[in-house]
């Protein structure tokens, strides 16, 4: 019989622009499941780090800093609404500068100790969907199912530039410049480098569109939690 309260966690790791935070919101919206986002998290470190301007260096501050630090999330429609200290910082952490200081950020130990637990807590009592570089090997290392989105530098960079407001100052070359610096320091950092869990399912998106990749999941979901009926998908979301 279909276990109709069982809560379950499904992870998506992966490299920069590979679609991982636009499926994810896909995904959780399908399913009435809760979306966190661990890249906004670190972003949003960052953005609290600029506007306390606190230097990175300064540990005594930035420990301050991430013992008062408040991060929250609200799905409201297709966008997932990003809260930093009650500020609303949604579309504030996605500049290119709060990429580059965000990735600056996330090789801190101190900021990840961090926001490990924060990010354990957001999917405490509830199922989930986790996007990010280290969600199936070091947050959820038991969830049931985990995947890792990938896909060529080439074609991450042309949806990055697409996806950019303010194309005047970028072009493909810079994208694509900034993507494999970023790739570099997530896969050589120290402490949770951004890597594939043993037991995770690759998808290359290069060649697929966004619901290509949607379906791929749906399915792997409902072939890793039978028990879980899609009754019980359309009507829970108790976080
Ligand atoms: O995924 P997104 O690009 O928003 O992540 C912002 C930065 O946070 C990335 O450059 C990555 O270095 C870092 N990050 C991380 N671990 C995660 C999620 C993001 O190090 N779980």
């Amino acid at each position: 019989m279909a276990n109709r309260n069982r809560n379950f966690i499904i992870t998506i790791d992966g490299p920069s622009g590979a679609g991982k935070s636009t499926i994810s919101k896909k995904i959780a919206s399908r399913l009435n499941i809760s979306y966190i986002d661990t890249g906004a998290m670190y972003r949003s470190v960052a953005w609290a780090t600029l506007k306390q301007g606190i230097d990175l260096s300064a540990t005594a501050e930035l420990e301050q800093l991430l013992k008062n630090i408040k991060i929250r999330f609200q799905a409201a429609g297709e966008k997932n609404l990003v809260f930093c200290n009650e500020h609303e910082v949604t579309d504030a952490i996605r500049t290119p500068q709060m990429d580059q200081l965000a990735s600056a950020v996330s090789g801190i130990p101190l900021v990840r100790d961090a926001l490990l637990p924060l990010q354990r807590d957001a999917a405490k009592d509830c199922s989930a969907i986790i996007d990010g570089r280290d969600a199936g090997t070091v947050i959820f290392p038991e969830a049931g199912l985990k995947i890792y989105l990938d896909a060529d530098i080439s074609a991450r960079a042309r949806r990055r530039l697409k996806d950019q407001a303010d194309t005047a100052s970028i072009n493909l070359q810079s994208v694509t410049k900034a993507l494999a610096e970023r790739d570099a320091a997530d896969s050589s950092r120290a402490q949770a480098p951004l890597r594939m869990a043993d037991d995770a399912i690759l998808i290359d998106s290069t060649k697929l569109n966004i619901d290509e990749v949607c379906e791929k999941i749906l399915a792997l979901f409902f072939e890793h939690f039978q028990d879980i009926s899609h009754e019980q998908t359309t009507t829970d979301k108790n976080c």
